[in-house]
């Protein structure tokens, strides 16, 4: 049950706000009258001459206005690519670069991959000829190893500024620093909200191009009452919206592609049983790890008489633009990873939106007509429990994976790094030790040969020094493929409603002893026995797309360890040798089993749990090493493997002391109960 509170008003008054666009119309305009009509083409010109007569410039222009995908056609156009030139222009999503790079090429009727691409962490989807780039913010920070001046590109765009991603705000420091000695590389800011005083300020007083929005009034509905079940009540409103209101299609914010899948199920469910009763409602996910051929679909436009419903993450909040959507559903929450650097403990964590995220989501409903939002969540809230903006990621998490970027690229000096909202001085104090424990920097603080070395992977430290000790431990070749299966996240294992019972025992076939690595080495090992069967992967409930996805990171991983001279070696069945260089790289992340019988780590005395999809979940071994931590009731290690304590001295003889590591409680401990299922939520 909703009430309306207020109205977000257009930007401009009803008597002289541009006509409508009916959908119908704008479907049968062509690629170039569409990008005609976007709010950008009348300022081309313009932005041109500006460009021209400023080295650095702050972009502004409401999602939608055409930013990301025209900008860079306008200075192909502008002669910015002669002499073999690139344009260059980042993003914080790889979902987004893609999918704004196959927009371009259709518009420019060029193949992707030639003269316009993408590239991405493991995937590169450009060549010789490219010269207009799109890549994740992350890809231009690697770029700068191989180029510290960015000398192929004669304009760099950092896009999305706003939303102030860890790697676009060190991108700032680096390309501001750049512009003073390449004086002929023009720098663009472009950003979607209202920061653009504050870019314009960091880059020595900038000027601002601001493109006026084509917004339409937005009517805001809270609940009477909070959601007990956001995700139930996304559904039903869903539902409610096809049922009773005018044509227009519906955008549903969801935190993860887990929310994403359930809630899918869940409207296929409810949509069957109302058969014909109802008119066509086509359910469309959008997430970062949906294979590219599905995330196109989005963009298809709704055939008549039938709508649609886009299930979609954050991306779809500024990243992406979908036209045609008046109803925006918004259930207040998105995934965000926090850090506490007293303890180093990195988590992800469903957290309640910004009022600047919320009314960006409301947004989305107004671009083409005046339209409709629907907050999951009371006025109340809204106006008493959301922060005003989100907090820049710089500000919340583990920095040791830019921190080793930066010392490679010969910045010593972090403290007085030129960022536009510092990091806490902990936070940065914290990775220079985390990456001294790893032996990646030397007691002055300086890059070490290992350190040097581990910059060449794009992952982070832990796992980057892991796959190098498997040089030592002689099993480089498993250590790969468990960095591989490590980095498709958690999405190797399917569990379809109707099939649970049989997923699981299909999941448990697979447990292997030693723990979740070794189980998973164990999936990619049978898979590669079967001639990477997609047969295979679907009798045994096993996500084929997922495990294609590690085949390739594998590959890039295995090219990346020539670079560094390591050998592809393996050492079948020893599964110590592979937890010992597991634990070079992830002794930080060591719990220990109490005489309560509670995990705890073993630095900070933090109390973690297994997580239940563990192969360790009953075992609970005295020591564990975890991949990662994930908070939803209580603090959960996903991917957790079996140690012993003298492994930790034998690799990390400078982080522990054996008085640390003493153990001399060696009675049996209680097995589990099976309680911790009950705590974990549906947000796996
Ligand atoms: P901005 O960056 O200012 O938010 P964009 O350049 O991303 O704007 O979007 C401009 C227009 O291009 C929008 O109308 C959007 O719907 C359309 N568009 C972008 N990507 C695609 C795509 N992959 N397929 C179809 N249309 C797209
Ligand atoms: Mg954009």
């Amino acid at each position: 049950e909703f009430v309306q509170a207020l109205q977000l008003p257009g930007t401009r008054k009803d008597k002289d706000r541009e006509p409508e666009i009916s959908e119908e119309e704008r479907k049968k305009m062509s690629i170039q009258e569409t990008r005609k009509s976007l709010p950008i083409y009348k300022f081309r010109d313009d932005l041109l001459a500006a460009i021209e007569a400023h080295q650095v410039l702050i972009i502004e222009g409401e999602t939608g206005s055409g930013k990301t995908t025209q900008l860079p056609q306008y200075l192909y156009e502008g002669g910015y690519t002669e002499g073999g030139m690139k344009i260059g222009c980042t993003q914080p999503r790889r979902v987004a670069a893609m999918s704004v790079a196959a927009r371009v090429a259709q518009e420019m009727n060029w193949k992707l991959g030639n003269q316009v691409g993408y590239s991405i962490r493991f995937e590169d989807c450009t060549s010789e000829r490219t010269i207009i780039k799109y890549m994740t913010d992350g890809m231009l920070l690697r770029e700068f190893l191989s180029e510290p001046d960015l000398a192929s590109y004669s304009v760099m765009i950092i896009d999305e500024a706003h939303e102030r991603t860890l790697h676009t705000d060190v991108l700032f420091g680096l390309v501001k620093d750049i512009a003073r000695f390449r004086p002929d590389l023009k720098l663009l800011i472009s950003s979607a909200t209202l920061d653009a005083e504050k870019f314009s300020e960091f880059f020595d007083d900038a000027p601002i191009f601001r493109i006026p929005g084509r917004r339409f009034p937005v009517d805001i509905y809270y609940t009477k009452a909070p959601e007990a079940d956001y995700l139930d009540a996304a559904v039903v409103s869903v539902l409610q919206i096809h049922v009773t209101q005018p044509p227009g299609d519906i955008l549903v914010f969801l935190t993860g592609q887990e929310e994403i899948e359930s809630s899918n199920e869940m409207l296929q469910e409810r949509t069957k049983k109302l058969g014909t009763k109802i008119k066509e409602l086509i359910i469309l996910p959008i997430y970062a790890n949906l294979p590219s051929d599905m995330q196109s679909k989005i963009f298809e436009p709704t055939p008549p008489g039938a709508r649609k419903v886009i299930l979609a993450t954050n991306i779809a909040e500024t990243s992406l633009t979908i036209d045609g959507i008046k109803y925006v559903i918004d259930p207040g929450f998105c995934k965000q990873n926090s850090y506490n650097a007293r303890t180093g403990m990195e988590s992800l964590i469903v957290t309640p939106i910004s009022k600047a995220s919320a009314n960006q989501r409301a947004g989305r409903s107004g671009r083409t007509s005046a339209g409709k939002c629907f907050r999951l969540y009371t006025a109340w809230a809204y106006k008493n429990e959301l922060e005003d903006n989100t907090v820049p990621e710089i500000q919340r998490t583990n920095l040791g994976n830019v921190v080793l970027l930066l010392k490679s690229l010969g910045i010593n000096d972090l403290l007085h790094f030129d960022f536009m909202d510092p990091p806490p001085h902990e936070t940065l104090v914290l990775a220079l030790e985390q990456l001294y424990a790893l032996s990646a920097l030397n007691h002055k603080g300086e890059l070490t040969t290992l350190g040097r070395r581990m910059a060449e992977f794009p992952v982070d430290p832990m796992l980057s020094k892991m796959i190098l000790a498997s040089e030592k431990y002689r099993c480089s070749k498993e250590i790969l493929t468990v960095t591989a299966m490590l980095s498709v996240n958690n999405a190797i294992f399917y569990r379809p409603k109707d099939k649970v019972v049989h997923a699981d025992t299909a999941r448990q076939n697979f447990f292997r002893p030693g723990g979740d690595h070794i189980t998973l080495l164990n999936v990619y090992e049978q898979w590669e026995e079967t001639g990477f069967s997609t047969q295979w992967c679907y009798e045994n409930f096993i996500q084929h797309r997922s495990m294609k996805r590690a085949r390739d990171i594998r590959d890039q991983l295995e090219g990346l360890l020539e670079r560094v001279e390591i050998e592809v070696v393996s050492n079948p069945g020893d599964s110590i040798g592979i937890r010992k260089a597991v634990t070079a790289g992830f002794f930080y992340h060591t719990a220990r089993l109490d005489k309560t019988g509670n995990y705890k780590t073993v630095k900070h005395q933090q109390t973690v749990m297994v997580h239940p999809n563990s192969s360790l979940f009953e075992d609970r071994p005295r020591w564990v090493i975890y991949h990662e931590l994930v908070f939803t009731t209580k603090e959960f290690m996903r991917q957790v493997i079996e140690i012993e304590n003298s492994w930790l001295m034998e690799v990390a003889p400078h982080y522990y002391k054996s008085k640390e590591l003493d153990d001399k409680s060696s009675r049996k401990m209680p097995k589990n109960t099976g309680k911790a299922r009950e705590d974990v939520t549906r947000t796996y």
